[in-house]
């Protein structure tokens, strides 16, 4: 299989495929409390139609996927989707990002059909304020998931947790000490004025050198390096087992590392996460496009991807599509 580099020399190795825009949860921050709009169900791409692009994007130089959404794991027959990824030759890595709350009853089929690894949004580890948080979900249900992820070999389980200052930004240290006792990844993510912006404000907002300094009051963090880590920066405790991630959009750009391309729900290819031009696939999918057609496509993704987005602590834009729409 090739390389594909995009005009700024950067390898463009990863998909990121939002499998449905709904979700079983209305985090906050992420969603207003009435939900989204939802496509229909003609709107989004069929799992043919997501193999189709996962195989032209193998022949041109994608080597891992990962399945997002929405709530990945309420489509029906996910795992379906999964072994038909996993037969793709090229595809070397398939991963999920979910909520977990229906993960302790699927991680052994998932894991079965070929998927490799897992990361958990988890914003607190205190029931009532989880439900507060994700407007209904339940904490027991998340964890239950992680243990049954760990126990199917989707390793390593990384725990995304997203600090709100007044929400949960007094939960950062309990996060931090959870590296202390297990091989889990917990990556502190900046909140992005993206998705739900009628609860954003600033003064919600915690940029990464103040997260970092909290975690910090517990112990020296040692820098980590990780093969193919993507935007995260990876840290340790000493001799701790677990790493701590920080993935900051807004402060450190990570522009310059990314990697990746976007597939929306509805069939729109999305070179950039902040920018809102996307490539109309499905169109092209439906009108009886050729692969040759579908992969001049793909590589016309690569070729636009922006040099850095324009987004920071000073020079807040706000997406219209909301982050499960795109594929958080
Ligand atoms: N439902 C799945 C989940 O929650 O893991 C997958 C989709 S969700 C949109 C993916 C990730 O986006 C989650 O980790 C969530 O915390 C993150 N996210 C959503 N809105 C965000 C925002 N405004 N700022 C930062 N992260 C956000
Ligand atoms: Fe659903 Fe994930 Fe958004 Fe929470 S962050 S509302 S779980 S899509």
């Amino acid at each position: 299989m090739g390389e594909i580099r995009d005009q700024y020399s950067r390898v463009i190795d990863y998909l990121r495929i939002s499998v449905i825009d709904r979700c079983n949860l209305r985090c906050v921050y992420c969603m207003p409390s009435a939900g989204i709009e939802p496509l229909d169900h003609t709107a989004i791409l069929s799992y043919e139609e997501i193999t189709r692009i996962a195989r032209i994007a193998a022949g041109i130089g994608v080597t891992r996927i990962r399945l997002t959404g929405g709530e990945p794991l309420i489509r029906k027959n996910l795992v379906h989707l999964i072994s038909s990824i996993a037969e793709i030759n090229g595809i070397e890595d398939i991963s999920l990002t979910t909520n977990g709350q229906m993960l302790g009853s699927m991680a052994d089929l998932l894991a079965e059909a070929g998927l490799g690894r897992v990361n958990v949004s988890l914003d607190s580890l205190k029931p009532d304020r989880y439900r507060e948080i994700t407007r209904g979900g339940d904490l027991d249900a998340a964890l239950a998931g992680i243990t049954a992820a760990e126990k199917a070999g989707l390793n390593p389980v990384k725990i995304n947790m997203v600090p709100i200052n007044g929400l949960n930004d007094d939960e950062i240290e309990d996060f931090a000490r959870l590296t202390l006792n297990g091989p889990t990844h917990v990556r502190f993510i900046e909140y992005m004025p993206i998705g739900a912006t009628r609860f954003w404000s600033e003064a919600k907002y915690i940029p990464t050198d103040s997260i970092k300094e909290r975690v910090e009051k517990i112990g020296p963090l040692e820098a980590v390096k990780i093969r193919r880590n993507g935007p995260a920066r990876y840290f340790r405790f000493a001799g701790a087992p677990g790493v701590i991630g920080f993935i900051s959009p807004l402060t450190h750009h990570f522009c310059s590392y990314c990697n990746r391309l976007r597939l929306t729900s509805d069939g729109k290819l999305r070179p950039c996460l902040f920018s809102e031009t996307e490539i109309d696939l499905r169109s092209a999918l439906r009108c009886g496009a050729a692969d040759s057609e579908i992969e001049r496509l793909l590589r016309l993704g690569v070729e636009i991807k922006p040099d850095r987005h324009e987004l920071s602590g000073e020079k807040i834009s706000h997406s219209r599509k909301p982050m499960s729409k795109i594929g958080g």
